[in-house]
């Protein structure tokens, strides 16, 4: 989110256009939301509200040979969406769905959109259609990533045979150094394509994406406990028994003989089309602030209750893309200082 001075900041410049890269008098510093290591000092903030504004910003800015740098939700944590002195763009207005495709399961978007958005979005225009879409993966940990930052570092999910992000885009626009929209698909500019997915805003800002979708699912949630020495062989099992995602969570104790030893294995399995989806138990954000409490001060502790929590939705069903969503606690970093006290990062 936009503090309100970098709100009121870029509304005025926007209204003093064109003189939108005239000298400021004060200094604006971004960060990174997760690590908060990358505080930075830039020249401009920009919020474009539509594809026009990025472009033109884009053009202006190659006028004048200024420097750009593009975030989505800013959860990267090595910087590489802030520059010194650059005009940094936020891209998190640009957050329409523009069209879908019923008939392949496309569905094109502006690159700011963030995961949830997507899926509601998706899930409003298509109910009770007879064929249903779905992502097929996203980021585990958060939902709050734009497409753009995500296709940017070709993310993966928890897609136990799937390649990363790149394989569920279909194509994107990208804006270059002259302000040109570029269509970069595996048909057209298909260098750019396999550049700028993973090129983390190197190659040109993103303005919009077309994504593929898979047939939505029911899944099942199958909990053990293993070790890690077994994990090869259980991953391959559960891959040809057509697990679809799956992952695994290391005990965090450093004391005890486990540590990074036994883990909650998870795997999700497709179920047939009419079983209900019943996930009674869910962690909410005050058990996820407590584990992370526990995984600082008493971590045996910790990875009981998680692996507990786990064992207990054993068999609990889900649907493959909205199982993917999970919480992220905004400011955790200081809501943490606040229980336990401790250090800046
Ligand atoms: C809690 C947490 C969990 C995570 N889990 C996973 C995971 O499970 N799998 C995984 O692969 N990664 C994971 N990550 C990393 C995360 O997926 C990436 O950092 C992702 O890029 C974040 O998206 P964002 O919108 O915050 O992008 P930002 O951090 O804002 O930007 C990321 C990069 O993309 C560029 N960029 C952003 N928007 C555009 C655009 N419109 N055009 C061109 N370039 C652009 C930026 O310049 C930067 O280089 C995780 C990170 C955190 C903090």
């Amino acid at each position: 989110m936009l503090t309100r001075r970098e709100f009121i900041r870029t509304a005025a410049l926007f209204a003093l256009a064109p003189h939108v890269f005239a000298e400021t008098r004060r200094e604006i510093w971004v960060n990174d939301v997760h690590s908060q290591l990358n505080r930075t000092r830039v020249r401009e903030l920009l919020v474009p509200r539509n594809r026009d504004q990025l472009a033109e910003i884009v053009r202006s800015a190659s006028r004048k040979a200024v420097p750009i740098s593009v975030s989505g939700c800013r959860h990267s944590m090595g910087g590489q969406q802030f520059a010194t002195d650059s005009i940094c763009i936020d891209t998190r207005s640009l957050d329409r769905v523009i069209s879908f495709d019923q008939e392949r399961g496309l569905v094109e978007a502006e690159a700011g959109i963030q995961w949830s958005k997507l899926i509601r979005a998706y899930l409003e225009a298509e109910s009770g259609k007879q064929k249903q879409w779905g992502i097929a993966q996203k980021q585990t940990g958060a939902d709050t990533f734009t497409l753009g930052g995500s296709l940017s570092s070709n993310v993966h999910g928890r897609g136990l045979a799937m390649k990363p992000l790149i394989s569920n885009i279909e194509s994107f626009t990208l804006i270059n150094a002259d302000g040109k929209p570029i269509r970069c698909s595996r048909d057209e500019n298909t260098e750019l394509f396999r550049l700028a997915i993973g090129g983390y805003g190197l190659f040109g800002l993103i303005d919009s994406v077309t994504l593929r979708r898979v047939p939505r699912q029911k899944l099942r949630r199958v909990v053990e406990i293993i070790h890690a020495d077994e994990l090869p062989k259980r991953f391959e099992e559960r891959i040809a028994q057509k697990f679809l995602y799956g992952d695994f969570q290391f005990s965090v104790d450093e004391k005890s003989p486990d540590f990074l030893q036994r883990g909650v294995f998870s795997c999700y399995e497709p179920i047939d089309e009419h079983e209900p989806v019943v996930a009674k138990k869910e962690l909410r954000d005050d058990d996820w602030l407590d584990l992370l409490r526990l995984a600082y001060t008493d971590r045996e502790k910790a990875f009981k209750r998680y692996s507990d929590y786990y064992l207990s939705t054993n068999g609990q069903t889900y649907w493959s893309d909205t199982s993917q969503l999970s919480a992220y606690l905004s400011n955790y970093a200081q809501k943490l200082r606040e229980l336990i006290g401790g250090e800046e990062s």
